[in-house]
């Protein structure tokens, strides 16, 4: 869909790519840094477009760090983004990937599939906890 053209992917953070522990950092979800840094190699920015301000923001940004991730933008269109309450507040993204979309999250490797035509490898994993709620997930 979009190998030749690069975007501007704004992504969420709580429940998209860690599983949503807020105020915490959740566990991160399967896939997610791979999809994004893949993404990212291929010639597309990367926002991230998140509720979180202030040291819980610096704490998502730190953790997404450590995990080789670094965004062209922080809940800015660019980096040099003034905040200007006179304009909206939407930022400017070809693509939005959230948790909170109609129909649900999709996935990384769904996500990943949909943005390049290629179905990845997910490594399975074994630990998975079944619980009573699992049914929802
Ligand atoms: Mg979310």
């Amino acid at each position: 869909m979009i190998s030749d053209k690069s975007l501007t992917i704004a992504v969420d953070f709580d429940g998209t790519i860690v599983e949503n522990a807020y105020p915490g950092i959740g566990e991160t979800k399967i896939f997610a840094f791979e999809t994004l840094k893949r993404l990212e190699n291929e010639g597309h920015r990367l926002i991230l477009w998140t509720y979180r301000h202030g040291k819980r923001l610096q704490a998502a940004v730190d953790f997404c760090k450590e995990n080789g991730l670094e965004f062209y933008a922080v809940n800015m269109s660019y980096p040099e983004e003034e905040f200007d309450p006179q304009l909206s507040r939407k930022i400017n993204a070809d693509i939005f990937i959230d948790d909170r979309n109609v129909g649900g999250f999709l996935g990384w490797g769904e996500i990943y599939h949909e943005l390049t035509n290629v179905k990845p490898e997910i490594p399975k994993t074994s630990k998975k906890k079944k619980g009573i709620f699992s049914f929802f997930k």
